[in-house]
């Protein structure tokens, strides 16, 4: 039977209590796995943050590098009881940010860093968590050993920031780093290239990571563990007891993550649909049992009385407007811009068009580049270029969505009941997605409207 591919988060190593929990949940298995970690909390953004620094302060690589020491040397003085096991730990420990300060320094020195440096700096914070989490599990007498993407050969296509795993390239290799009776730790987050480079599975990616590896496997199961309680009708912080959903289908999970639920990195489910591998979803702070998921993920697709199982948003997408009489019916505007987009790397969520006016929805973050970009392109009959930047994207999410007659009608009745404006909608570019735009500040209310009509009706 292959090994389970478990992955914990960087918050699920916050605190001795934590740790404790994590450690149970490994014994609990009773058998060796592949554990896959993330950084702890805030490491990443650190690192992009002194990757920034570097180029004009050459302070940086050593004052990044002692404050990580300082974080990883408590954690394991407090964390690890044996002292050998402290000091082999630190030692690992140490290497490992040496080999940082190292390139860091050459950031300093050159006043540049390349995308492959870039993204080999930031996969640091995975690397020391999997080594800390290695110290714990041994110092618990489990027999576990370290070991990194670059020693086993997880393959990517070699796009630094937001590679893909190159699966014929990597089924072997993994196989064969896994074969032993014991647990292995992964650092998750990235892979390499062909040519050896490190490249990054984009922010949050540890859980596509992990997700890769119980493909490569043939893993019973993917079982993510978390600090909240799986997947609910709705973010606990908007809305007033949301409901637990204890089943949800690949696409379901892949639309809600794509709209904002934070749970899971929106790619987790690629690489397990075809494979059929189910993601199982716990709380480290609730059933420590290996067996009670509270949310599967898995191919069964269901239709609820009700039809949608969740009601999630974003902020962090904006539109880009091209105005203009006619727009809508003349060829090759969004031929143009759309290339324009692509070759500045820039994501686009959705397009929707009508006679007067083409809408663009974009990462918030990559909006003043696209109006940029867009800009400076010839484009005939577009008169003007518009941002809105003050927008949240809603999501209903359910199968049947768009099968189904009056869902529409509950989720719209729902908003103009309680005076919201809805400033665009889609329904149908996912059979299982009805999405609308508010202006932020109607956001929470337009969730807790749609979570009133669907989930807290008696
Ligand atoms: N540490 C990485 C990030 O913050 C990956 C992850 O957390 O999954 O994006
Ligand atoms: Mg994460």
């Amino acid at each position: 039977m292959p090994k389970i591919v478990v992955k914990f988060g960087g918050s699920n190593l916050k605190c001795k209590e934590d740790v404790t929990r994590v450690v149970q949940v490994v014994k609990n298995y009773g058998q060796p796995l592949v554990i896959v970690v993330s950084a702890f909390y805030g490491v990443t953004n650190f690192l992009i943050d002194a990757l920034e620094k570097a180029r004009y302060d050459e302070l940086v690589a050593d004052s990044c590098t002692k404050y990580l020491y300082d974080l990883k040397h408590e954690s394991i003085s407090r964390l690890i009881r044996d002292e050998n096991l402290q000091c082999t730990t630190l030692q690992e420990v140490n290497v490992t940010l040496g080999e940082l300060k190292k390139y860091l320094h050459g950031i300093a020195l050159t006043g540049d860093a390349s995308l492959a440096l870039e993204d080999h700096v930031q996969a640091f914070g995975e690397k020391l968590s999997a080594i800390v989490l290695n110290g714990i599990l041994k110092d618990e007498g489990l027999t576990s050993k370290v070991v990194f993407p670059e020693q086993f050969g997880l393959i990517t296509d070699g796009e630094f920031g937001n590679a893909s795993v190159n699966f014929s390239r990597s089924v072997p290799n993994v196989r064969e780093a896994f074969a032993e009776d014991i647990t292995y730790v992964v650092p998750g987050f990235y892979g390499i290239s062909e040519e050896g480079k490190t490249t990054l599975l984009g922010r949050g990616g540890s859980d596509y990571s992990a997700a890769s590896l119980a493909r490569c496997i043939g893993s019973p199961s993917l079982d993510i563990w978390k600090d909240v309680d799986g997947f609910l009708s709705a973010d606990p912080k908007l809305v007033n007891k949301p409901k637990q959903i204890s089943h949800l289908s690949y696409t379901e999970a892949a639309e809600l993550a794509y709209f904002g639920a934070k749970i899971l990195h929106p790619r987790t489910v690629e690489p397990l649909i075809d494979p059929h591998i189910p993601v199982r979803i716990f709380n480290i702070h609730g059933n420590l049992s290996v067996e009670k998921p509270l949310t599967v993920v898995s191919n069964e697709k269901s239709v609820t009385h009700d039809v949608v199982k969740s009601v999630t948003y974003s902020d962090n997408f904006g539109i880009l407007k091209l105005k203009g009489p006619g727009v809508g019916l003349k060829p090759g505007i969004l031929a143009k811009v759309t290339t324009a987009l692509h070759h500045a790397g820039i994501n686009i969520s959705s397009v929707l068009t009508s006679q007067i006016s083409i809408n663009i929805l974009l990462a918030k973050k990559d909006l003043q580049n696209a109006y940029a970009v867009v800009s400076a392109i010839e484009l005939s009959g577009v008169g003007r270029l518009q941002i809105a930047d003050d927008i949240a994207v809603v999501a209903a999410v359910g199968h049947g969505i768009t099968d189904k007659y009056g869902i529409s009608a509950r989720i719209f009745t729902s908003l103009a009941g309680d005076g919201i404006n809805v400033i665009m909608s889609c329904s149908g570019a996912s059979p299982i997605v009805s999405y609308f735009l508010v202006k932020t500040e109607d956001r929470t209310r337009s969730v807790e409207a749609i979570h009133k009509e669907f989930f807290e009706k008696v």
